[in-house]
């Protein structure tokens, strides 16, 4: 028998799953990006697609809630789907506006399962007019040295017509190297845990100079995740990381505002150029 305690979390997990089912056939999700900055330039090179589930309420809820959920009940293929072209036609706006910037989108294990995620980003590519080295697929570490095989026969199209690949929370996975090297991948993302960790963890800045190191060695690119402080973003810097992104410079935001975002950054270069 259930305890009620018992009882009304699995009411309640039942009522979440049938109200997310809705969100699907409803397109309740709502994308929002978070600024990339190159390093070097100092420029806006891109953006990471981050879903919101926005309820008929105005309540929003976050993707560390219902991505799990969505992933358990198979759902999370169709919630991708919406991210990606949503992610995909947004890109597309920021081309015809002059704009160099890239997009990059979360992809979960469930839709590499199903094998025709291939087939599914090049339709949406092709359906949004979005050019495929524009695009950038992002999957966790734990994900992609669990099914490498699977991740590489899916890659390897899209790689072929230039869409990137990334290593999403690196050095959470605890990956072998040698599957490592195997693997189609052209960007490390730094695990958040590491960039905080800089000044407090005293092992935190020789694993993040490993790991550009690594990158380095292997060609790849890096991005740094949750930059929050000046401090951290000047060593990143002066470690030769690429890019970054974190609430240093800007938490993710609505499509309107990155473009915003992406006009300002333009007038100020212009600016400092003449
Ligand atoms: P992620 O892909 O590692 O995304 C980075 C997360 O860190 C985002 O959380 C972002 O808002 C947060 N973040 C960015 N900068 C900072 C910072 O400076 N400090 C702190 N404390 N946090 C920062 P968010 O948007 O809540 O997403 C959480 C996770 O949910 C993502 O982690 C990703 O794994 C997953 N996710 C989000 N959208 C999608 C999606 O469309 N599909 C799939 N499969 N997963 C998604
Ligand atoms: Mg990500
Ligand atoms: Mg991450």
């Amino acid at each position: 028998y259930f305890s009620p305690r018992l009882n009304r979390v699995a009411r309640g997990k039942y009522m979440l799953e049938a109200e997310l089912r809705d969100a699907v056939a409803n397109r309740e999700f709502k994308t929002h990006f978070q600024p990339k900055i190159d390093f070097q330039t100092g420029q806006v090179v891109g953006a990471e697609a981050l879903a919101r589930w926005v309820r008929p309420n105005g309540k929003i809820i976050s993707p560390n809630t219902f991505i799990p959920l969505a992933e358990e009940t198979g759902l999370v293929t169709q919630i991708g789907e919406q991210v990606l072209e949503a992610a995909c036609e947004s890109a597309r706006i920021w081309m015809q506006e002059g704009f160099n910037a890239t997009v990059a989108v979360n992809v979960s294990p469930r839709q590499f399962q199903s094998s025709d995620l291939t087939e599914t980003v090049l339709a949406i590519l092709k359906r949004t007019g979005l050019p495929p080295n524009r695009l950038e697929l992002e999957i966790t570490e734990s994900m992609a040295v669990s099914e490498p095989e699977k991740v590489a026969r899916g890659m390897r199209p899209l790689r072929s017509l230039g869409t990137k690949l990334a290593i999403d929370d690196f050095g959470t996975g605890h990956s072998n190297l040698s599957i490592l090297t195997q693997l189609p991948f052209d960007v490390f993302k730094i695990d958040r845990q590491f960039i905080s960790g800089l000044y407090s963890d005293k092992q935190a800045p020789a694993i993040v100079e490993m790991i550009l190191g690594m990158a380095e060695t292997l060609g790849m690119e890096t991005v740094a995740e949750g930059v929050e402080t000046e401090a951290q973003e000047a060593f990143l810097r002066r470690r030769g990381c690429d890019q970054y992104q974190g609430y240093y410079y800007s938490a993710p935001v609505p499509l309107d505002r990155f473009i915003h975002m992406l006009n300002e950054d333009r007038a100020k270069f212009a600016a400092t150029a003449s």
